[in-house]
């Protein structure tokens, strides 16, 4: 291993390529250190029977001030501006026009309230009745939002995500993790590294590897927060409160499946569907993407949970029911199961983003609080307002850089 390393970045997600890009464009000797075979971490895209799929992030959320949607426009990607089809039920399915008015004010309702009176608990569902006609729509917006349902989810860090969040939501056909990876290519990267320990307590950084020992000048950890939680580094000295702060920022579940469809002409592109708005038990549908031939089946929170109890035949299972409940039997016929995610089961990962539990808030600054001069914390749980998201990861690596950048 090279050992004349000035920075070593752990885990090249987006986050850690934002950050080993910042310094490596500042002159600095750095190194990506990644325990997978490919970059991109929980920006991953495919190409699957001719089609490019995103399994992890899909929208450049918050677009006019996402710095990767200016990233993929000076790379010459095509950007779809086009609206998200998400708010709108294909043909009023199973949810007629007045329902939809009523769920989605009841969303706005939960907000305002939250922010009117928030409750003394921080817990987000106490904002709402147990028994509110909405209350499992609500907590399937949770799902997909957060990965978790409302009474797991702190009503502090949702506002701050929402009172930051724009409406413009972009897509990259080309793939949002083809970027991100496409952005990692100019560095040097460790693949297949998987570190076990780091010991800071020295003049130079010791990186435990499962390749052998890597040594820096400092260190950017851009890992989930679950890896950290669960204790996959030993960290010499101990890092108590970072660590505990990674605990209080749990990854929620979030799952993808996509189904091809027999006869794509039966539904009409850049259309959605929910398959029950009545119960948070429920998958979010998105039809004909970019007018290919497949739907974008996407689980959060308590279905996500569920159904990896259950497993792959059931979850196939459980997609096609819902769509032929409202497309007819003919329709569900004719869907194939063409590949689906389990984030919460990779071994590096460990989940599909961050939620803040009740009262934890504070913890993504704690979490980005530099260690000290030779050792940093990046990722998306790092960023207050944009958690959650590959935006917020990048800018939360960017940031890490310029704080070694201006203390040098
Ligand atoms: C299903 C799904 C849908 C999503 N949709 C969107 C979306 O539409 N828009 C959006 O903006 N965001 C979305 N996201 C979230 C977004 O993908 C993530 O927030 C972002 O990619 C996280 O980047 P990161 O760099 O913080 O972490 P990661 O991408 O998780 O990178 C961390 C890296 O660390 C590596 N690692 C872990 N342990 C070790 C170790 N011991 N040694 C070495 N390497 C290690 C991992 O392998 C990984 O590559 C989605 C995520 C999922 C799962």
């Amino acid at each position: 291993m090279d050992q004349d390393i000035e920075v070593a970045i752990i885990g090249a997600g987006a986050a850690g390529i934002a950050a080993a890009r910042r310094l490596h464009d500042h002159g600095r000797r750095v190194l990506l250190i990644e325990a997978m075979d490919r970059a991109g971490g929980r920006a991953h895209s495919v190409r699957v029977d001719g089609l490019t799929l995103d399994l992890g992030c899909g929208w450049l959320h918050s677009a006019e001030r996402n710095p990767l949607a200016a990233l993929a426009e000076a790379a010459g990607a095509v950007i779809d501006r086009s609206p998200a089809a998400w708010r709108k039920q294909l043909r009023n399915l199973g949810f007629d026009v007045a329902d939809q008015r009523a769920a989605e004010q009841a969303f706005t309702d939960l907000e305002e309230g939250l922010h009117r009176s928030p409750p003394g608990s921080d817990v987000a569902g106490d904002g709402v009745a147990r028994d509110h006609p909405w209350r499992g729509y609500l907590d399937m917006v949770s799902g997909a939002l957060n990965g978790a349902e409302l009474n797991r989810v702190s009503a502090t860090d949702l506002l701050a995500y929402d009172e930051h969040a724009s409406e413009r939501n972009w897509r990259l056909p080309g793939g949002y993790g083809t970027l991100i990876a496409e952005l990692a290519e100019k560095l040097p990267i460790a693949f297949g590294t998987k570190v076990s320990a780091i010991d800071h307590g020295g003049a130079r950084v010791a990186i435990e590897t499962d390749k052998g020992r890597i040594m820096a000048d400092a260190v950017i950890l851009a890992l989930p927060t679950d890896i950290l939680a669960r204790g996959d580094i030993a960290f010499t000295p101990g890092l108590a409160d970072h660590l505990h702060a990674a605990a209080c920022l749990p990854l929620g579940r979030v799952d993808k499946l996509f189904l091809a469809l027999a006869d794509p002409e039966a539904i009409p592109p850049e259309t959605h569907l929910i398959g029950n708005p009545h119960t948070a038990e429920t998958g979010s549908y998105y039809m004909r993407p970019f007018g290919r031939p497949v739907i974008e089946c996407f689980f959060g929170g308590i279905i996500a949970r569920r159904l990896e109890e259950e497993g792959e035949a059931a979850r196939i299972d459980f997609a096609v029911r819902e769509l032929g409940t409202l497309l007819g039997d003919d329709f569900a016929r004719g869907l194939h199961p063409v590949i689906g995610t389990w984030w919460h089961k990779e071994p590096t990962i460990g989940g599909a983003y961050s939620h803040a539990l009740p009262g934890e808030s504070g913890q993504r600054s704690i979490l980005a609080r530099p260690v000290s001069q030779r050792l940093l914390f990046a990722g998306e749980a790092c960023s207050t307002n944009d958690y959650s998201t590959a935006h917020g990861a990048w800018q939360s690596g960017v940031a890490a850089a310029e704080m070694l950048i201006q203390k040098s």
